[in-house]
């Protein structure tokens, strides 16, 4: 179900214990959006629900987390994992509190390192995702073979993959060596995989993927596995 326990928001808040909430609820003590709760177990949405108790207002909203993660390659994107591989919850888990309520701003592949954003704050990850709020996000990508001028037109006039056209806001090579290239791209795009079935669709396969860049939020110099807690400045951006 959506949202928490009321009893466990109130102990969360520092009410009281999990056991001693559940008896000011069943006493009719606690009341959540101008109604009196005797029912245990009704989940609430900490963001926005008015809870009070013997009248008092008690303030259950979260302080919104917003996290920047350096992925290590081969981590899953997600915050548990079924099958118990290596997953971003497990780096999170042991820094911050709030972790298990933690959204990833859209996926990396398993093999592809980098920029993962975190946060509590479910409209923004939301938002963020959603193709019309068209964040861009930049990829460093080593690829086989030597890159010629023109795949960079390619990219970005567009190519039609098997789910429909996809195409780059800039391409640049940064790197050209023994039968491989560093290259830099930006995009709106959050189709799976889809950095690599562009370079692949040009000739050139990727071999190693890093994003760097979500909208105006950097990884900079940040190393694999560590994170970082946003700061004002760079959270105002995002909204
Ligand atoms: N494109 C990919 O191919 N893989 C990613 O992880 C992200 C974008």
């Amino acid at each position: 179900g959506e949202g928490e326990r009321l009893q466990k928001v109130l102990a969360k808040a520092g009410v009281a214990s999990r056991r001693a909430a559940e008896e000011m609820i069943a006493q009719g003590r606690v009341e959540v959006d101008g109604a009196i709760v005797v029912e245990q177990g009704l989940r609430i949405d900490p963001q926005t629900a008015v809870v009070r108790v013997d009248g008092t207002r008690v303030m259950v909203r979260e302080e919104l987390v917003h996290i920047v993660l350096n992925k290590p390659k081969g981590w899953q994107s997600t915050m548990s994992d079924d099958l118990g591989r290596p997953c971003v919850g497990d780096i999170v888990a042991e820094r911050i509190a709030a972790g298990q309520r933690l959204f990833h701003v859209g996926r990396l592949d398993a093999d592809t390192e980098g920029l993962l954003l975190l946060t509590n704050d479910g409209d923004l990850a939301h938002r963020l995702m959603h193709p019309s709020y068209e964040v861009s996000k930049t990829y460093l990508a080593t690829v086989n073979g030597e890159v010629h001028k023109s795949i960079g037109k390619k990219l970005r006039d567009g190519i039609e993959l098997e789910d429909g056209p996809a195409k780059v806001d800039s391409f640049q090579v940064l790197e050209l060596g023994e039968g491989r290239s560093l290259v830099k791209l930006v995009l709106h795009e959050g189709r799976k995989h889809i950095v690599r079935r562009l370079l692949d669709a040009v000739g050139h396969p990727v071999t190693r993927l890093v994003r760097t860049n979500i909208g105006p939020v950097a990884l900079g110099d940040q190393r694999p596995g560590t994170l970082r807690v946003l700061g004002r400045g760079e959270i105002g951006k995002l909204y």
